[in-house]
């Protein structure tokens, strides 16, 4: 049973469309495949196993161009929208027919034994053929011959062997063998060959290597008016082509004065059965069929529903929190909703694309932050340039406080670090480590003999946002460029702490406050900087609170594909990942290519 059946140009364009009355699925998918296929040229598929199909499509085709004859031959795509073929009564006709001669010639039926040869045989019949004529005669590839030969004669059921039969007529008509019997053939032919071993010694010289003509690839003519500069008919290579470059070239008919090449493709699924006859030269009427099926379609959420559910549940899978992923899927969904798909496209691949598109665009730094620039501009002005870094307990504070301050050493500044943690044991001597190390790397005596890198520490329990003063004062008369300001981490619903925090960065009115958040973490990221933020406008006794201008996210080395808390964290904030930490290393620092990490987001 044929479901579905349209004609169409080279160029994708439905020139006329039969679909069966069973039909009730949209097409969309294997069409969409199928026209991908066409036109890059790069698939014949051949899966329908109906038996008529390949005659029957070659009927359809010779029917479809010899009619459209003059349709097709006008050139211009457009000249030909508004024309009809009205093609059914034809196609009806030759589908009947197709189905009719299918159905007559039907699946050979196996022999009973009765019928067999072998019934007829008696085991005496079997002794004689052992010890008879067969025994005088040469064993091997003759007495096939002479049994094939025999075979021949008698009738055979079976279309393929009838087949066999008439060319092997031919053969004996073309060697003159009529009226010979087997035997006489024999020995007809074994004349010949001592004959012919006789003459070939004389024969030789002149039957030397013929100087080959080197086969020579044809460029393959682009009917669609198309030019390519490579040669992409590889279907003579080396005077070969396989069956299916074959078949396809075969089909190469000269329509109105053209050769355009006249293709078949068949694609078949259990439920979904297609075939496309496809013509080049023209297009018609039936173009908004195809249209309907896939594409020029206006896009309803009940339409994006099922893939917008899957693209949420990726983006949890991938570390993005689940109310962003959902918040994210409804922005698609309305940014979409009432839109006209592109022609050839697909609902999952149009949300997808649309998904990826606000992804990069939440990455996207909405303003420059150009420490380095920033840094120098304070420079002139005579003053440090000052960054607090502000998260919760073991997030990776001080380890990239320290590659940040390598970084710029690097660049050629100063820094001095403010051990601002008071809180934490050890936090101070881990500066004063980091310190340490950083000034061996870069020795006082290639900066001027002064340490590139200083500790301003006052110990524990003292208040933060005083010895951030004082560290900025210090710094302002040593002619640091930079001053690193560490802060104790706290968790964000640690409300005194965050009061803390909110008055050390109202006082001390920082250039830079940089969050410093895992990679690691999920839902958690958002609250976390939900509430930092919240605590930073609550508590920063102006009009104008100072709220997280970036974000540094560290153990991205740990993650593997889960980026999803980069999606968070900028979504939330609106603020850029200025930093990456990606190890434990001063070189572990980088900073965040967005189309890497939306990819890695998007990859299944
Ligand atoms: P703090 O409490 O926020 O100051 O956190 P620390 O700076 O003490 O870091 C906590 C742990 O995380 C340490 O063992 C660091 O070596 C480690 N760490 C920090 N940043 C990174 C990073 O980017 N990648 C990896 N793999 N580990 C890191």
């Amino acid at each position: 049973m044929l479901d579905f059946f349209t004609i169409f140009s080279k160029g994708g364009i439905v020139l006329w469309c039969f679909q069966g009355a069973g039909v009730t699925e949209s097409f969309t998918g294997p069409v969409n495949a199928l026209i991908r296929s066409v036109i890059l040229q790069v698939g014949f598929q051949k899966i329908l196993t109906l038996t008529y199909v390949d005659k029957f499509i070659d009927d359809v085709q010779l029917h479809f161009r010899d009619r459209y004859k003059n349709e097709l031959e006008q050139k211009g795509a457009l000249k030909h929208l508004n024309f009809n073929y009205e093609f059914e009564d034809d196609f009806t006709m030759l589908l009947r027919e197709a189905e009719d001669s299918s159905k007559a010639r039907g699946p050979a039926s196996m022999r009973t034994f009765k019928q067999s040869e072998k019934s007829q045989k008696t085991v005496k019949s079997m002794i004689e053929v052992k010890g008879g004529d067969k025994a005088k005669e040469p064993v091997g590839k003759k007495n096939k011959n002479t049994k094939k030969e025999g075979e021949c004669s008698e009738p055979q059921p079976a279309k393929v062997d009838q087949g066999k039969n008439s060319s092997s007529g031919q053969k004996m008509v073309e060697n003159g063998n009529q009226g010979l019997t087997a035997d006489e053939i024999i020995q007809k032919k074994r004349e010949e060959f001592f004959r012919k071993r006789t003459v070939v010694p004389a024969e030789k010289p002149s039957k030397s290597p013929k100087p080959q003509k080197p086969r020579k690839k044809q460029m393959r003519v682009w009917d669609m008016g198309g030019s390519s500069t490579k040669d992409l008919d590889h279907s003579y290579k080396n005077g070969n082509s396989n069956g299916d470059e074959q078949n396809m070239e075969a089909q190469i008919n000269p329509v109105c004065g053209r050769s355009p090449s006249v293709q078949s493709y068949y694609v078949s699924s259990a439920e979904e059965r297609v075939v496309v006859a496809q013509t080049s030269g023209g297009i018609g009427g039936m173009f908004g069929m195809l249209k309907g099926l896939v594409g020029s379609k206006s896009l309803t959420r009940a339409d994006m529903e099922s893939v917008l559910d899957k693209m949420r549940d990726h983006l949890i899978a991938k570390n993005v929190a689940a109310e962003i992923a959902s918040q994210l899927c409804d922005s698609v969904a309305k940014k979409l909703e009432g839109k006209v798909m592109g022609t050839f496209t697909t609902v999952a691949s149009t949300v997808k694309q649309a998904l990826q598109d606000s992804l990069v665009q939440i990455l996207q730094p909405k303003r420059r932050v150009d420490i380095l620039r920033d840094v120098m501009e304070a420079q002139n002005q005579r003053r440090p340039f000052v960054i607090t870094f502000c998260g919760v307990n073991g997030v990776g504070k001080s380890t990239n406080l320290a590659k940040i301050s390598f970084w710029l050493i690097e660049n050629g500044f100063s820094v001095l670090i403010a051990a601002c943690d008071t809180f934490r044991a050890g936090a101070v001597e881990q500066l004063r480590t980091h310190q340490r190390r950083l000034n061996s790397l870069h020795p006082p005596e290639q900066h001027g003999g002064r340490p590139v890198v200083q500790l301003y520490e006052k110990g524990y329990g003292k208040d933060a946002a005083g010895i951030a003063m004082e560290a900025i004062a210090y710094a302002r008369n040593q002619a640091f460029d930079v001053v690193l300001v560490d802060t104790a981490g706290r968790m964000q619903d640690n409300a005194p702490l965050m009061t803390a925090l909110a008055k050390l960065i109202a006082v001390n009115m920082p250039d830079l406050v940089l969050f410093v958040g895992e990679a690691l973490v999920g839902n958690e990221a958002v609250d976390q900087l939900v509430k930092f933020n919240q605590a930073l406008a609550d508590h920063s006794m102006t009009d104008k609170p100072r709220l997280i201008d970036g974000i540094v996210l560290t153990k991205f080395d740990t993650i593997d594909d889960k980026v999803g808390a980069a999606i968070s964290m900028t979504y939330i904030t609106g603020q850029p990942i200025v930093f990456v930490g990606t190890g434990q290393t001063y070189n572990d620092l980088r900073s965040l290519n967005a189309r890497a990490v939306v990819s890695a987001l998007m990859k299944a």
